[in-house]
């Protein structure tokens, strides 16, 4: 059985680094058991690799890590590019679900394709899980992908953040013709603006095109945007006004209320909502816990789709969709005909989607006619961190909804606004796009500004916090600290 012992920083509920030693037994096949400083940590089931850390990068998650619901201390950094024993790169997926650990026959979810949304899924360097911060990691097998040749170390260890964006891009799905604005570009903002120009270069190809504007408050982002890839680059805020409604698509990545304000009035076809920060906007208190279910909200039709073309009708995972109706008003006929329709409230329904015998436990789409209910449909009991509807689903807004209160309302009712959000980004097709792609290959060089030693975490986060850093990067090797390390 492979042991291993290190020293790493483990990152404290008051914002400090202290240093614990780790030590892991086990091995892929049977388990892993953790320890921290001769206690048990953690126990894992099997399907977990044992990995070298060569490079962590710092994200605006680690820097707000200690307002999230995981325990600490942790050791923590889940943007990781690792090394096996024979040399081979991997940059590691950070769920650890069923899924990611080979074994997805034991849940719906993963069952389901949503493996990202696992409720025992444990994350890298975010949740329980020891992170890339410390040398030494237990990556589930599954999550684990080869990084190409072609791909140097300062872009692979952006890939978890760039599957990020372009799961965002993706989602919008960019049209011939519509000019897309990214919100903020900064650290992850600017991945989204290089995810964009990826997908502009293919469309380009195919002979069509799309505008990518950056919509930034800081001058000095202005020419940076462009070196990403945007086709425009414009100021915001102070002075600087656009008209209402300047672009098809507006991608938020400020990570602030006033932010998503901005958006939603600068957007016609979609907002998208890249970033959680845990304060009510726009009249809405759950707008965090949308974007970690990646959830939607939408016009609910004014008269019947045809077949196949209804909002849940490419949600189904039961026999038929399930509607969770939280309107005060009846359900039209042909939508009972055509779908499951259940009437109440939400946390009532909540419990009877947890009996379901098939699919997912949950309804596909709720439909609602007032700020409140899309407040109960994300997340309808106290304490449960569970949604009504399934991941990825969607939440209907009646027009005659009361849009008093609420900027996002009234936008969606009125013409026809629709907020999609989303998380986390499979690392193949973002692999894919860097690999085929040589300038884009190169958004280490231009993102990365600031290099760290493992030992000199402290410093790493003070900087990455300042204005003057873009994106940190935390480095294992030569420079762990003497001692600090034996097999
Ligand atoms: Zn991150
Ligand atoms: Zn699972």
């Amino acid at each position: 059985m492979p042991t291993i012992e290190f020293e790493a920083l483990d990152y404290r509920a008051d914002q400090t680094f202290a240093p614990a030693r780790y030590r892991y037994d086990g091995d892929e096949q049977t388990g892993w058991r953790i320890d921290r400083d001769g206690v048990l940590l953690l126990e894992l089931g099997k399907g977990f690799r044992l990995l070298r850390v060569a490079s962590c990068g710092v994200c605006s998650t680690d820097l707000a890590r200690h307002f999230l619901p995981f325990p600490l201390p942790q050791v923590i950094g889940h943007e990781v590019v690792a090394r096996s024993d024979n040399g081979t790169r991997y940059v590691v997926e950070i769920n650890a679900s069923h899924a990611a650990r080979g074994v997805a026959d034991e849940c719906a979810f993963c069952r389901a394709g949503l493996p990202t949304h696992c409720p025992s899924r444990v994350t890298l360097g975010i949740h329980d899980l020891p992170g890339g911060f410390g040398a030494y990691i237990l990556a589930p097998v599954a999550a684990c992908v080869e990084v190409p040749a072609s791909v140097p170390d300062s872009a692979a260890v952006l890939v978890e953040p760039f599957a990020a964006a372009l799961h965002g891009v993706q989602t919008v799905a960019p049209k011939a013709g519509e000019r897309i604005a990214v919100l903020g570009p900064r650290r992850l903002g600017m991945l989204v603006v290089a995810a964009l120009a990826g997908v502009r270069a293919r469309m380009v190809e195919a002979g069509r095109d799309f505008a990518i504007a950056a919509l930034v408050r800081d001058p000095a982002l202005l020419p940076l945007a462009r070196t990403f890839g945007a086709t425009e680059a414009l100021q915001v805020g102070g002075d600087a006004r656009l008209p209402d409604a300047s672009f098809d698509v507006v991608i938020d990545t400020t990570g602030s209320p006033d932010g998503f304000d901005l958006a939603v009035q600068l957007a016609r076809r979609e907002v998208h909502l890249k970033s959680t920060h845990g304060r009510p906007a726009a009249g809405l208190r759950h707008l965090t816990e949308l974007v970690v279910d990646e959830l939607a909200i939408g016009r609910f039709p004014f008269s019947e789709p045809k077949p196949g073309e209804g909002p849940w009708d490419r949600l189904r995972t039961g026999s038929r969709p399930r509607v969770a109706w939280l309107a005060s008003t009846m359900p039209p006929a042909w939508l009972t005909a055509r779908a499951e329709v259940r009437r109440g409230a939400a946390a009532e329904l909540a419990a009877q989607y947890d009996s379901a015998e098939d699919g997912l436990p949950r309804a596909d789409v709720a439909v609602v006619d007032s700020a409140a209910k899309i407040d109960l449909a994300i997340r309808p009991r106290d304490g449960r961190e569970e949604a009504l509807i399934r991941p990825r689903g969607e939440i209907l807004v009646l027009p005659s909804a009361v849009t008093y209160g609420s900027s996002l309302l009234s936008a969606v009712v009125a013409r026809d606004l629709r907020l999609s959000s989303s998380r986390c980004g499979d690392f193949r097709p973002a692999l894919d796009l860097l690999a085929s792609n040589g300038e884009l290959a190169r958004i280490g060089e231009r993102l990365v500004t600031h290099r760290f030693a493992a030992n000199d975490l402290a410093c790493a986060f003070a900087t990455a916090r300042s204005r003057g850093c873009i994106k940190a990067v935390v480095e294992h090797g030569t420079a762990i600290r003497a001692g600090g390390e034996r097999t």
